[in-house]
């Protein structure tokens, strides 16, 4: 009889995403995360920055975020997260209720997904292909 459990013990799972703006790369994040098996994760994203997509791509400070600094928290249960990392970069004037701007998001996004990165477990590994996913 196969054995499912000695499979899934030893053999990595491989798991793509399409797409590397905003919620791939938190799919991503979660994914290294909660890993308790060995596990490859293929982020697919055509433009030469992950994490940013469109609305995070602007180099316009001016640009800013629709809503307030302290709702844009990458991870729901932990709220202050944003405004944590931006105290921590240098942006001490902010408050829960500033709007930053969509460029800082953008950069705390890739350092979320770098976080994550640094902190995988040994059994995980992250790969980013920067090209475009098509059918065939
Ligand atoms: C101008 C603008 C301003 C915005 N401002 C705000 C805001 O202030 N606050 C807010 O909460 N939301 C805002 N949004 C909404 C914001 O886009 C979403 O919150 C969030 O970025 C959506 O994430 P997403 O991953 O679905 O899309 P995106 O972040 O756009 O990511 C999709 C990614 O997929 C990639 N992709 C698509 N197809 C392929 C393919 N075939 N192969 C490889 N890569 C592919 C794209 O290049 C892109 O990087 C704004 C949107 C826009 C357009």
């Amino acid at each position: 009889m196969y054995n499912y459990t000695w499979y899934r013990n030893f053999s990595p799972q491989t798991i793509a995403i399409i797409g590397g703006g905003l919620s791939g790369t938190l799919v991503a994040v979660n994914l290294m995360k909660n890993a308790t098996t060995p596990l490859i994760i293929k982020l697919i994203e055509r433009r030469k920055e992950i994490g940013k997509g469109i609305a995070y791509s602007t180099t316009i400070d001016g640009h800013l975020l629709n809503v307030p600094a302290g709702k844009m928290s990458a991870f729901a249960d932990k709220p202050n997260h944003f405004l944590d990392w931006l105290q921590a970069n240098g942006h001490h004037n902010v408050t829960e209720n500033t709007f930053i701007s969509r460029k800082i998001y953008g950069n705390y996004i890739q350092a979320v997904l770098e976080q994550a990165q640094a902190n995988a477990p040994t059994q995980v590994h992250f790969e980013k292909i920067t090209d475009e996913a098509i059918a065939h």
